[in-house]
């Protein structure tokens, strides 16, 4: 890997999102290696891939390149690196570029979709945890327009103008209002001989209200955001399989549809090795003790949403989001240089800065500690809050003024089809 020999201790991270970066940052600047493997030469900003897939910001806004983020650090190297497995006896990780030997490991990797075992929802139904699958989806969804103008069949075109959002929470909840706001103001000037009122968006949770981990307020006032925009909002409603045309549940409810967006959960992006059934969780996390070590090791860490930390508030383990990934990837910084130097490293605490989601235009739910709040104010605040995290300046402004654009203009410029999306047979 070219990796140059040193007598600083290595660590080695894997995986350069929310809690990757964070790390690295924090260690930089300290007497260790740091050496950043990622499959992608680039920081996925996730909350924003909804508006990737909708048209409404180009890619390049929200990924940024991990080699500059830490471009100043002469202790840092970064490969792009897929890694296949962790050899934790020989302190080794294996990559698709070859072997590398640590003294620390930190296994920052993530999550991805999760189907629970369905390989035809898997199959057939789109996912949006990635930059490429977001451009895919962005792609289906113009594509079934322009189908759905050619075809006299009148259930295909239905089924083209059919969309099936598979999950309550704010990923599905933020693609449906997004979506209700193409077809109210975009679709109608675009496709001005198409009747785009017959398009649907329906979404669907299991359970009996949307944004389920947020407060009762928010999750009423989403719902009835979504339904002012003409959402079908499903609740108690589980999807048992989708063949690429059927949609079927566990009731007598079937949806026609050719497109399923499946936002219905992630798992841990576990990594070959260190999958002893003892310390896996069930939805695939490694799980973790206060110090952030991966259970039975002493120099094996992780941290964001492949770790699995169990607190009196959170039994079943911090929430899969960007702060706790932020927040552990900045305490196990400290903690280690207090490994380093023999001190006793400090228990990690999660500070909940709240949750929040966007619904289509000037509308979003905030649940913050001491206040709860819903509208335009909250929209704002969603906006502040999501320019603040972006990484990269330029990113910033570049999402700003697209935002800006797109809401005086009523428009969502970046609608093209620039990788037509082809399905798996
Ligand atoms: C659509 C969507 C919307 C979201 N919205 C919000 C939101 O509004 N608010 C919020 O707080 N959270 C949100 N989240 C969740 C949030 O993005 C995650 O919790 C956060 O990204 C976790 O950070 P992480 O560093 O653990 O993992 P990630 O950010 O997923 O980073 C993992 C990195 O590891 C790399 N990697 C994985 N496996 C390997 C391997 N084998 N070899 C090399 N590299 C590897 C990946 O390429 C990636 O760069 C959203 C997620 C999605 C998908």
């Amino acid at each position: 890997m070219n990796i140059p020999r040193t007598s600083f201790p290595r660590i080695i991270i894997i995986g350069g999102g929310f809690a990757g970066i964070a790390l690295a940052k924090k260690l930089s600047k300290q007497e260790v290696q740091v050496v950043l493997l990622d499959k992608n030469n680039y920081h996925n900003f996730q909350p924003l891939l909804y508006q990737v897939s909708t048209g409404g910001l180009e890619p390049d806004s929200i990924a940024y390149p991990i080699r500059k983020v830490l471009k100043d650090f002469p202790n840092f190297h970064f490969r792009l690196a897929n890694v296949d497995e962790i050899d934790a006896k020989n302190n080794t990780v294996i990559t698709n570029i070859g072997n590398l030997k640590f003294d620390y490991l930190v296994v920052a990797s993530g999550s991805k979709t999760n189907y629970f075992g369905n390989a035809e929802v898997e199959k057939h139904s789109m996912a949006m945890k990635t930059i490429p699958q977001s451009l895919n989806l962005r792609s289906l969804i113009l594509e079934n327009f322009e189908d759905a103008l050619l075809t006299s069949n009148l259930h295909e075109r239905n089924a083209l103008m059919n969309f099936v959002i598979v999950g309550g929470g704010p990923t599905g909840v933020e693609l449906a209002g997004a979506l209700a706001e193409i077809k109210k103001g975009i679709l109608p000037k675009d496709y001005p001989d198409l009747d785009t009122r017959s398009v649907q968006i329906n979404i669907i949770q299991s359970s009996d209200c949307i944004l389920k981990g947020m407060s009762d307020k928010a999750s009423q006032k989403a719902e009835d955001f979504l339904e002012k925009l003409g959402v079908n909002v499903w609740k108690n409603i589980r999807v048992t399989n989708y063949d690429g045309k059927t949609v079927t549940t566990n009731t007598d409810l079937i949806f026609e549809t050719a497109t399923v967006i499946w936002a219905a959960g992630v798992k841990g992006a576990l990594i070959k090795g260190l999958d002893a059934a003892d310390f896996i969780t069930r939805s695939n996390r490694l799980l973790v003790n206060e110090f952030n070590q991966v259970k039975d090791y002493n120099h094996i860490f992780a941290i964001g949403d492949i770790a699995c930390m169990v607190t009196n508030d959170f039994p079943d383990g911090l929430p899969m989001m960007a702060q706790p990934a932020i927040q552990q990837g900045k305490q196990l910084g400290d903690n280690m240089l207090q490994l380093l130097e023999g001190k006793p490293m400090k228990s990690f605490v999660y500070k909940d800065k709240g949750v929040m989601a966007t619904i289509g235009r000037n509308k979003a739910v905030v649940d913050l500690k001491r206040f709860k709040f819903q509208g335009i104010f909250a929209w704002y605040v969603w906006m502040f809050v999501h320019l603040f995290f972006l990484i990269g300046f330029r990113n910033r402004m570049v999402v700003f003024i697209n935002w800006v654009y797109n809401y005086v203009r009523f428009d969502r410029e970046a609608r093209l089809i620039i990788r037509p999306f082809k399905r798996k047979n």
